[in-house]
C-alpha cells in the first residue's frame, strides 16, 4: 500500500525546494496539504501527477509563498502526486501505471496507484467542493489550454478564465477532472513546457483567481473562446518501430508536424512514411476505443495523409511519451451556443 501523507501546514522546506526531484527530501510520500480559508469550500488542486511535469508544483509554490502568514481567500487542498517519478524526472517510473489514469472509471483499478487515489478522493470529496484543477505541461510545442469533460457553463467558464483555448474530451478515462466533474467544475490545465517562467506565472494567476472567485456565474458569460473536441487519439501500435530520423523505421514521422498542434491541417497533409511491406500504421482511437484510421487518414505511394481537415494536439517529438502515451491528438471545433 502506498502511504498518503495528510498534513494541513506548509512543511517547512516546501518553499525553498529549486527542483521537483527534491521534493521527496520534503515529502517523501503523495501528500494531502489542506489549509484553512476564508471562504471554507476547498479548491482542490493536483500536481505531478505526471512526475515530470513541475509547473504545478512551482504554482503552488508562488501561491503559499504570497500567502505566507496570511489566511487563503479559500480553503485549498493540494494533492502532491507521482513524487518518486518527480525525483527521476520521469512522467512515471517503469512498472508503475499513469497517475492521471488511474482515477475512477480508468484502468489499473487493482493497482496500488488506484487504491491511493481512491484514498483522495475519499478524504478530498468528503466535503462540497468549489473547483478542481489538474496542472499538466507537455512536451510539444502547444498554446496554454483548458481540458473539460463537460460542457455546462461552469465548466466553460472555469477554464476560459485560464486560457482562451478549451478543449473538450471524453477519453482516456480515468483522468482526474473526469473524476472530479460530478462533484465540482474541473479542468485539466496544460500550460506548455515543464519549469517555463510564463507558464509558472499563468498557471498561479489561474489559482489565485479561483482562490478569490465568490461564485460561478451558472451561465453562459460571453467569452471569446475557442472550444475543441477531441476526437482521436493517435498510437502507434507496439509491432511497429517509428522514428524521426531513422528513415529505416517502420513508420518514419515528420518532425516538422510539431509545429502544427492548433492549427488546423487540410485534407492531404503527409503524417508518415511507411517503410514498404511493413504494413504499418497508426491506431486511431474514437471515444467508444474503435479503431478509425479509415476513416481519417489514407496511405499511398508509402505515406499516411490525411483523409479530412483536422487539428491536431500534443504532437511530441519525444519517442519515450509515444510508446508511453500516444503520438497527438486529433481534434475537431465545436460551437457553443452563446
Ligand atoms: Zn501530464
Amino acid at each position: 500500500m502506498i502511504p498518503l501523507i495528510e498534513i494541513n501546514e506548509v512543511p517547512k522546506g516546501l518553499l525553498e525546494i529549486e527542483s521537483a526531484r527534491d521534493l521527496h527530501t520534503i515529502l517523501p510520500h503523495p501528500t494531502l496539504l489542506t489549509l484553512e480559508g476564508h471562504r471554507p469550500q476547498p479548491l482542490f488542486v493536483t500536481v505531478l501527477l505526471h512526475g515530470n511535469e513541475d509547473t504545478g508544483l512551482f504554482a503552488v509554490q508562488k501561491i503559499l509563498q504570497k500567502y505566507r502568514g496570511l489566511r487563503l481567500p479559500r480553503s485549498l487542498i493540494v494533492f502532491f502526486g507521482n513524487i518518486d517519478a518527480a525525483r527521476e524526472e520521469l512522467r512515471r517510473l517503469d512498472g508503475q501505471p499513469d497517475y492521471n489514469r488511474v482515477w475512477p472509471g480508468g484502468e489499473a483499478q487493482e493497482s496500488d496507484e488506484a487504491d491511493l487515489i481512491r484514498r483522495v478522493m475519499e478524504r478530498v470529496t468528503a466535503q462540497p467542493l468549489f473547483a478542481s484543477i489538474d496542472i499538466h505541461n507537455n512536451t510539444g510545442k502547444n498554446p496554454h489550454y483548458g481540458c473539460i469533460n463537460r460542457l455546462d457553463a461552469d465548466f466553460l467558464y472555469l477554464a476560459s478564465l485560464f486560457a482562451r483555448t478549451i478543449v473538450y474530451f471524453e477519453t482516456p478515462k480515468g483522468v482526474q477532472s473526469l473524476a472530479l466533474a460530478p462533484y465540482c467544475p474541473a479542468v485539466t490545465i496544460e500550460c506548455g513546457k515543464p519549469h517555463l517562467p510564463y507558464g509558472i506565472e499563468e498557471a498561479a494567476r489561474f489559482v489565485d483567481t479561483l482562490l478569490h472567485l465568490a461564485k460561478f456565474p451558472h451561465h453562459l458569460q460571453h467569452k471569446d473562446t475557442d472550444v475543441y473536441h477531441t476526437a482521436l487519439r493517435i498510437t502507434i501500435p507496439e509491432a511497429f518501430s517509428f522514428s524521426f530520423n531513422d528513415k529505416e523505421a517502420d513508420l518514419h514521422l515528420l518532425s516538422e508536424l510539431e509545429e502544427s498542434n492548433f492549427s488546423e491541417l487540410p485534407a492531404g497533409t503527409r503524417f508518415a512514411t511507411v517503410k514498404p511491406d511493413s504494413n504499418a500504421r497508426f491506431a486511431a482511437y474514437d471515444d467508444d476505443g474503435d479503431d478509425r484510421f479509415d476513416d481519417y487518414f489514407f496511405i499511398e505511394n508509402n505515406e499516411i495523409r490525411l483523409k479530412k481537415p483536422m487539428m491536431p494536439s500534443m504532437i511530441t517529438l519525444d519517442e519515450r511519451v509515444i510508446r508511453q502515451d500516444c503520438f497527438c491528438y486529433l481534434m475537431e471545433r465545436i460551437e457553443i451556443p452563446k
